[in-house]
Protein backbone atom coordinates (compact mmCIF):
# COMPACT_ATOMS: atom_id res chain seq x y z
CA UNK A 1 0.00 0.00 0.00
CA UNK A 2 1.18 3.64 -0.97
CA UNK A 3 2.27 5.47 2.21
CA UNK A 4 1.75 9.24 2.23
CA UNK A 5 3.10 11.32 4.55
CA UNK A 6 1.94 15.12 4.80
CA UNK A 7 3.91 17.43 6.19
CA UNK A 8 2.52 21.36 6.82
CA UNK A 9 4.22 24.52 8.10
CA UNK A 10 3.30 26.69 11.03
CA UNK A 11 1.85 29.68 8.83
CA UNK A 12 -0.84 27.39 6.90
CA UNK A 13 -3.94 27.49 8.01
CA UNK A 14 -5.57 25.65 10.96
CA UNK A 15 -7.52 23.47 8.92
CA UNK A 16 -4.44 22.51 6.89
CA UNK A 17 -2.61 21.87 10.11
CA UNK A 18 -4.94 19.61 11.30
CA UNK A 19 -4.71 17.58 7.73
CA UNK A 20 -0.86 17.33 8.43
CA UNK A 21 1.27 13.95 9.98
CA UNK A 22 3.52 16.49 11.60
CA UNK A 23 3.58 20.47 11.60
CA UNK A 24 6.55 22.11 11.96
CA UNK A 25 8.83 25.17 10.78
CA UNK A 26 11.57 24.83 7.85
CA UNK A 27 14.12 22.88 10.28
CA UNK A 28 11.98 20.07 11.34
CA UNK A 29 9.90 19.64 7.69
CA UNK A 30 13.57 18.83 6.40
CA UNK A 31 14.63 16.85 9.45
CA UNK A 32 11.07 15.03 9.29
CA UNK A 33 11.46 14.29 5.52
CA UNK A 34 15.12 13.38 5.86
CA UNK A 35 13.89 10.02 8.24
CA UNK A 36 10.48 9.39 6.19
CA UNK A 37 9.95 6.05 4.30
CA UNK A 38 6.83 7.36 3.31
CA UNK A 39 6.79 6.65 -0.73
CA UNK A 40 4.92 10.22 -1.11
CA UNK A 41 5.59 13.15 0.75
CA UNK A 42 2.77 15.93 0.31
CA UNK A 43 4.31 19.33 1.69
CA UNK A 44 1.97 21.78 2.42
CA UNK A 45 4.33 24.43 2.52
CA UNK A 46 6.16 26.73 -0.39
CA UNK A 47 8.24 25.35 -3.01
CA UNK A 48 11.50 26.13 -1.71
CA UNK A 49 10.75 23.42 1.22
CA UNK A 50 9.40 20.44 -1.01
CA UNK A 51 12.47 21.03 -3.33
CA UNK A 52 14.33 20.50 0.21
CA UNK A 53 12.65 17.56 0.65
CA UNK A 54 12.96 15.96 -2.59
CA UNK A 55 16.97 16.60 -2.13
CA UNK A 56 17.34 15.01 1.14
CA UNK A 57 14.47 12.30 0.57
CA UNK A 58 15.35 11.37 -3.33
CA UNK A 59 12.97 8.47 -3.10
CA UNK A 60 10.14 10.04 -2.60
CA UNK A 61 7.64 11.37 -4.51
CA UNK A 62 8.00 15.05 -3.27
CA UNK A 63 4.21 16.50 -4.13
CA UNK A 64 3.56 20.76 -3.96
CA UNK A 65 -0.29 21.11 -3.56
CA UNK A 66 -0.06 24.23 -5.58
CA UNK A 67 2.55 25.19 -7.81
CA UNK A 68 1.92 28.83 -6.84
CA UNK A 69 3.46 28.53 -3.78
CA UNK A 70 6.49 30.43 -3.96
CA UNK A 71 8.25 33.12 -1.56
CA UNK A 72 9.65 36.34 -2.15
CA UNK A 73 12.77 35.83 -1.36
CA UNK A 74 12.61 33.49 -4.22
CA UNK A 75 11.29 35.13 -6.91
CA UNK A 76 13.19 38.64 -5.77
CA UNK A 77 16.62 37.00 -6.99
CA UNK A 78 17.76 36.62 -10.01
CA UNK A 79 20.05 33.62 -10.25
CA UNK A 80 22.29 35.39 -12.93
CA UNK A 81 23.21 38.44 -10.67
CA UNK A 82 23.43 36.30 -7.95
CA UNK A 83 26.13 34.13 -9.17
CA UNK A 84 28.02 37.70 -10.15
CA UNK A 85 27.45 38.65 -6.40
CA UNK A 86 28.80 35.71 -5.35
CA UNK A 87 31.81 35.40 -7.62
CA UNK A 88 32.38 38.88 -7.05
CA UNK A 89 33.38 37.81 -3.36
CA UNK A 90 35.85 34.53 -4.24
CA UNK A 91 37.65 34.36 -0.48
CA UNK A 92 33.74 34.34 1.31
CA UNK A 93 32.13 31.52 2.21
CA UNK A 94 28.42 31.67 0.87
CA UNK A 95 25.88 30.94 3.67
CA UNK A 96 22.38 30.85 1.95
CA UNK A 97 19.20 31.14 3.91
CA UNK A 98 16.72 27.95 3.41
CA UNK A 99 14.31 30.35 1.50
CA UNK A 100 15.51 29.95 -1.43
CA UNK A 101 15.44 28.35 -4.76
CA UNK A 102 17.30 25.00 -5.41
CA UNK A 103 19.28 26.99 -8.38
CA UNK A 104 20.29 29.18 -5.32
CA UNK A 105 21.63 26.77 -2.61
CA UNK A 106 23.57 25.40 -5.91
CA UNK A 107 25.43 28.06 -5.61
CA UNK A 108 26.32 28.33 -1.88
CA UNK A 109 28.33 26.29 0.52
CA UNK A 110 25.77 26.21 3.25
CA UNK A 111 22.64 26.76 4.04
CA UNK A 112 20.85 27.70 7.31
CA UNK A 113 17.50 28.12 9.19
CA UNK A 114 16.07 30.78 11.15
CA UNK A 115 16.68 28.17 14.00
CA UNK A 116 20.43 27.85 13.14
CA UNK A 117 21.66 30.70 11.61
CA UNK A 118 23.20 32.30 14.37
CA UNK A 119 25.22 29.11 15.50
CA UNK A 120 26.34 28.48 11.83
CA UNK A 121 27.57 32.11 10.97
CA UNK A 122 29.64 32.35 14.69
CA UNK A 123 31.12 28.59 13.81
CA UNK A 124 32.04 29.93 10.48
CA UNK A 125 33.83 33.14 11.86
CA UNK A 126 35.67 31.07 14.93
CA UNK A 127 37.01 29.48 12.28
CA UNK A 128 38.54 32.41 10.65
CA UNK A 129 36.03 32.52 7.38
CA UNK A 130 34.29 35.91 5.97
CA UNK A 131 31.06 35.19 5.02
CA UNK A 132 28.18 36.60 2.66
CA UNK A 133 24.82 35.96 3.45
CA UNK A 134 21.82 35.69 0.69
CA UNK A 135 19.04 36.24 0.07
CA UNK A 136 17.29 37.56 3.17
CA UNK A 137 18.90 41.62 3.57
CA UNK A 138 16.40 41.91 6.61
CA UNK A 139 17.82 39.11 8.58
CA UNK A 140 21.57 39.51 7.28
CA UNK A 141 20.99 43.07 8.68
CA UNK A 142 20.07 41.86 12.19
CA UNK A 143 22.76 39.65 12.07
CA UNK A 144 25.03 42.12 11.35
CA UNK A 145 24.23 45.05 13.67
CA UNK A 146 23.99 41.94 16.95
CA UNK A 147 26.50 40.10 16.39
CA UNK A 148 29.11 42.45 14.70
CA UNK A 149 29.47 39.96 11.86
CA UNK A 150 29.94 42.58 8.91
CA UNK A 151 28.81 40.31 5.86
CA UNK A 152 27.95 41.80 3.01
CA UNK A 153 24.09 40.99 1.96
CA UNK A 154 22.17 40.29 -0.86
CA UNK A 155 19.24 42.51 -1.29
CA UNK A 156 15.81 40.35 -1.39
CA UNK A 157 13.04 40.14 2.04
CA UNK A 158 10.47 38.36 2.71
CA UNK A 159 7.40 40.34 1.68
CA UNK A 160 5.36 39.25 4.86
CA UNK A 161 7.72 40.24 7.59
CA UNK A 162 8.93 43.44 5.67
CA UNK A 163 5.41 44.68 6.13
CA UNK A 164 5.99 45.35 10.32
CA UNK A 165 6.16 48.85 10.66
CA UNK A 166 7.97 50.33 14.03
CA UNK A 167 6.26 53.94 13.69
CA UNK A 168 2.33 51.38 13.90
CA UNK A 169 4.04 49.26 16.57
CA UNK A 170 5.38 52.42 18.84
CA UNK A 171 1.22 53.84 17.93
CA UNK A 172 0.16 50.51 19.59
CA UNK A 173 2.35 50.37 22.58
CA UNK A 174 1.05 53.67 23.53
CA UNK A 175 -2.80 52.34 23.50
CA UNK A 176 -1.57 49.28 25.26
CA UNK A 177 -2.39 49.86 29.16
CA UNK A 178 -1.21 46.34 30.30
CA UNK A 179 2.19 44.92 30.21
CA UNK A 180 3.74 44.51 26.83
CA UNK A 181 6.18 42.20 24.65
CA UNK A 182 7.22 42.01 21.24
CA UNK A 183 8.60 38.63 19.88
CA UNK A 184 9.68 38.86 16.60
CA UNK A 185 10.83 36.88 13.42
CA UNK A 186 14.17 37.83 11.89
CA UNK A 187 12.76 38.33 8.79
CA UNK A 188 11.37 42.04 10.07
CA UNK A 189 12.85 44.95 9.46
CA UNK A 190 15.69 46.02 12.18
CA UNK A 191 14.08 49.00 13.37
CA UNK A 192 11.10 46.53 14.49
CA UNK A 193 13.29 44.12 15.79
CA UNK A 194 15.30 46.21 18.04
CA UNK A 195 12.03 46.95 19.97
CA UNK A 196 11.56 43.28 20.49
CA UNK A 197 12.37 41.26 23.69
CA UNK A 198 13.02 38.09 22.03
CA UNK A 199 14.10 37.70 18.28
CA UNK A 200 13.63 34.05 16.98
CA UNK A 201 12.79 31.84 14.78
CA UNK A 202 9.09 30.55 14.26
CA UNK A 203 10.01 27.54 16.31
CA UNK A 204 12.06 30.04 18.97
CA UNK A 205 8.54 31.94 19.22
CA UNK A 206 6.35 29.21 19.82
CA UNK A 207 8.36 27.77 22.34
CA UNK A 208 8.93 31.51 24.07
CA UNK A 209 5.01 31.47 23.73
CA UNK A 210 4.83 28.07 26.00
CA UNK A 211 7.45 28.88 28.46
CA UNK A 212 5.78 32.49 29.28
CA UNK A 213 5.91 33.03 33.12
CA UNK A 214 4.78 36.64 33.42
CA UNK A 215 1.79 38.27 33.82
CA UNK A 216 -1.41 36.66 32.22
CA UNK A 217 -2.84 40.19 31.49
CA UNK A 218 0.03 41.31 29.40
CA UNK A 219 -0.56 41.72 25.92
CA UNK A 220 2.13 39.76 23.29
CA UNK A 221 2.21 41.02 19.98
CA UNK A 222 4.18 38.98 17.91
CA UNK A 223 5.83 39.72 14.36
CA UNK A 224 5.71 37.21 12.41
CA UNK A 225 3.07 35.63 9.48
CA UNK A 226 -0.13 34.80 11.44
CA UNK A 227 -0.42 30.95 11.06
CA UNK A 228 1.79 30.42 14.16
CA UNK A 229 -0.81 32.27 16.39
CA UNK A 230 -2.90 29.48 16.14
CA UNK A 231 -0.06 27.17 17.45
CA UNK A 232 0.99 29.78 19.62
CA UNK A 233 -3.04 30.37 21.23
CA UNK A 234 -3.59 26.81 21.54
CA UNK A 235 -0.71 25.67 23.56
CA UNK A 236 -1.53 28.77 25.84
CA UNK A 237 -5.64 30.15 25.07
CA UNK A 238 -5.20 32.01 28.41
CA UNK A 239 -2.51 34.82 27.06
CA UNK A 240 -3.32 37.57 25.04
CA UNK A 241 -1.90 37.06 22.20
CA UNK A 242 -1.77 39.18 18.94
CA UNK A 243 -0.03 39.84 15.42
CA UNK A 244 1.77 43.11 15.57
CA UNK A 245 0.89 46.23 13.50
CA UNK A 246 1.83 46.50 9.58
CA UNK A 247 2.00 49.76 7.40
CA UNK A 248 -1.94 50.38 7.39
CA UNK A 249 -2.00 50.26 11.72
CA UNK A 250 -3.76 46.80 10.50
CA UNK A 251 -3.10 43.98 12.96
CA UNK A 252 -3.15 41.17 10.10
CA UNK A 253 -0.43 39.63 8.16
CA UNK A 254 -0.50 36.59 5.79
CA UNK A 255 1.60 34.81 3.25
CA UNK A 256 -0.36 34.31 0.08
CA UNK A 257 1.87 31.39 -0.88
CA UNK A 258 1.12 29.48 2.43
CA UNK A 259 -2.31 30.26 1.72
CA UNK A 260 -2.26 28.37 -1.43
CA UNK A 261 -2.28 25.29 0.48
CA UNK A 262 -6.40 25.45 0.42
CA UNK A 263 -8.05 21.76 2.53
CA UNK A 264 -8.90 21.23 -0.90
CA UNK A 265 -5.81 21.43 -2.66
CA UNK A 266 -4.06 19.20 0.18
CA UNK A 267 -6.51 16.66 -0.06
CA UNK A 268 -6.53 16.34 -3.81
CA UNK A 269 -2.72 15.78 -3.40
CA UNK A 270 -3.08 13.51 -0.89
CA UNK A 271 -5.10 11.18 -3.06
CA UNK A 272 -2.43 11.59 -5.80
CA UNK A 273 -5.35 13.59 -7.49
CA UNK A 274 -4.19 16.67 -7.93
CA UNK A 275 -0.61 19.01 -6.96
CA UNK A 276 2.69 19.03 -8.72
CA UNK A 277 5.29 16.55 -8.06
CA UNK A 278 8.56 17.72 -7.93
CA UNK A 279 10.29 16.01 -10.34
CA UNK A 280 12.06 18.81 -12.58
CA UNK A 281 15.74 19.58 -10.86
CA UNK A 282 18.28 18.37 -12.69
CA UNK A 283 20.78 15.69 -11.05
CA UNK A 284 23.84 18.56 -11.34
CA UNK A 285 21.64 20.90 -9.69
CA UNK A 286 21.03 18.42 -6.82
CA UNK A 287 24.20 17.07 -6.70
CA UNK A 288 25.07 20.86 -6.18
CA UNK A 289 22.61 22.36 -3.64
CA UNK A 290 22.49 19.07 -1.37
CA UNK A 291 26.02 19.62 -0.32
CA UNK A 292 25.26 23.14 1.54
CA UNK A 293 22.22 21.77 2.97
CA UNK A 294 23.96 18.27 4.55
CA UNK A 295 26.73 20.55 5.50
CA UNK A 296 24.07 22.23 7.71
CA UNK A 297 22.05 19.34 8.73
CA UNK A 298 25.11 17.28 9.66
CA UNK A 299 25.59 20.77 12.16
CA UNK A 300 25.97 20.13 15.91
CA UNK A 301 25.77 23.01 17.93
S1 LIG B 1 6.25 34.10 4.89
FE1 LIG B 1 7.77 35.21 3.68
S2 LIG B 1 9.60 33.90 3.75
FE2 LIG B 1 7.84 32.61 4.33
S3 LIG B 1 7.14 31.70 2.40
FE3 LIG B 1 5.92 33.58 2.72
S4 LIG B 1 7.03 35.15 1.56
FE4 LIG B 1 8.45 33.44 1.85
Amino acid sequence: MTKVLTLAHYYTTPEVQQLADHVGDSLDLALYAKESKADIIVLAGVRFMAETAKMINPKATVILPDMGSTCSLVTMTDINKLIQWRNSYPDYVHVAYINSSAEHKAVADWTVTSRNVVDIIKYLHQQGKKVIYSPDRNMGAYLNYQFDFNMPLWSAVCEVHDQFNEKELDNLFLQIKTAKFLIAHPESPLPVLKRANYIGSTFGLLNWVRQYSGDVNATILVATEEGILYNMRQARPELNIMQAPIYTGCKCNSCPYMKLNTVTAVKLAQQQKGGVEINYLTEEIIEKAYLPIKRMLNFKI
